[in-house]
């Protein structure tokens, strides 16, 4: 299918507008959101390489008045979104629309959400039902436009969001956080290096992989996860060989989405080693889930054996057994030059303590299909750091 020529509108779990180019019509989203004076929150990146231009042309055209704010960290912070909040409050925005990678557009759903509460943000995290500490009312709106295919924040309800007393990434939630509108334009994404092209499609292939595997009753995102394994399966590679070919951005970028639908059931232990490694080293989310990710499937594997065989026939891998799988993603790893050990994000021995204490309570071990203790995940991170892979 032509995916690049198609526009289409769905509505679950928000109001998604899938088409190439349509973020150049920005102007009309502000109308159909409601959204009349937009803070523009985006990555400078963007701003540098002129990648911003036709969306504000298109604000300008419909003359919407607007700011850019585009100071803040890669990794944003408590004082990021309390930065972000004064030039939200200064300007009396009542909206916004966030361009970027997962971090940009949790930044701006982070401000909309601030705007509405008195509590300090870490108040809100995601921890038992802290997010019923929140006043719901005045939540502003977001229109979130993803520029890599990764992270899915734009379909998510929660923000990353580091800690500067602790320098721990926080997840942030309320259900409200969730944009009113996620624009898919995969002409955004053609620009991507490589190497981000492959690091976020890990990412988004290991959201979907690990809501499969995470244990409970949650057909839906079984479905869900299952069709974004595939389409990932299919484009991964040619994203990566050809960044500019637009249908297999097109996929992947819908891949990326549904991952992050899939991953309300929960995600697993890749993710829950992987958070620390990010919040104390400041390593790539999505390359640090590509190395741990076969170290961890290495140590859930007999658990998940029917899951690993349900995947390997859906995506027609030859044999169609759980290893055939594990082998694929092996060889998908080498293929998209992903390093295979922790050393190369600069761990070494004397970080494993502390990560292992943060991943043991970091949210996702809950939801892993194999009981993550400190002992497990210290012997994981040990062998990720030697590069001891057996299954
Ligand atoms: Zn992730």
């Amino acid at each position: 299918m032509d995916l690049a020529s198609l526009t289409q509108t769905w509505t679950y779990p928000t109001k998604i507008h899938f088409s190439c180019g349509s973020s150049k019509k920005i102007g009309v989203f502000c109308e159909e959101a409601e959204i009349l004076k937009p803070l523009v929150v985006v990555d400078q990146q963007l701003i540098k390489n002129n990648l911003i231009n036709p969306i504000i042309n298109s604000l300008i055209t419909y003359k919407i008045p607007f700011e850019l704010f585009a100071e803040f960290e890669e990794n944003p912070t408590d004082e990021s979104v309390s930065n972000g909040l004064k030039s939200f409050r200064k300007n009396n925005h009542d909206g916004l629309i966030a361009i970027g990678g997962g971090s940009t557009i949790d930044l701006a759903k982070a401000i909309a959400f601030m705007d509405a509460q008195s509590r300090p943000i870490f108040d809100f995290e995601d921890r038992f039902d802290w997010w019923r500490r929140a006043n719901s009312k005045g939540i502003r709106r977001v229109i979130a436009i993803p520029t890599t295919a990764g992270t899915g924040s734009e379909v998510g309800r929660a923000a990353v969001i580091k800690d500067t007393k602790d320098l721990r990434k926080k997840l942030v939630f309320h259900p409200n956080m969730l944009p009113v509108i996620a624009i898919l334009d995969a002409e955004l994404t053609i620009g991507l290096p490589k190497q981000i092209t492959a690091a976020t499609g890990i990412d988004a292939l290991v959201h979907n992989l690990e809501s499969y595997l995470a244990p409970g009753y949650h057909p839906i995102a079984d479905g869900v996860a299952l069709e974004g394994l595939k389409l990932i399966k299919n484009n991964i590679e040619k994203a990566f060989q050809n960044g500019d070919n637009l249908n297999a951005r097109c996929a992947m970028l819908v891949g990326s989405t549904m991952g992050a639908i899939a991953f309300q059931k929960g995600l697993g232990g890749i993710h829950a080693l992987s958070h620390p490694i990010g919040s104390l080293l400041n390593s790539h989310h999505g390359l640090t889930n590509a190395i741990l990710l076969r170290y961890v499937l290495a140590y859930n594997y007999t658990e998940v054996l029917e899951q690993l065989a349900c995947i390997a026939r859906y995506l027609n891998l030859e044999g169609g057994e759980p290893k055939s799988l594990v082998e694929w993603l092996i060889n998908l790893l080498e293929t998209l030059e992903m390093p295979n050990k922790l050393s190369s994000l600069g761990v070494d021995e004397t970080h494993i303590p502390e990560l292992t204490k943060m991943a043991i309570n970091d949210q996702a071990a809950a939801s892993n299909p194999r009981p993550l203790e400190a002992s497990i995940v210290s012997s994981i991170y040990n062998d990720a750091l030697q590069g001891k892979f057996k299954l």
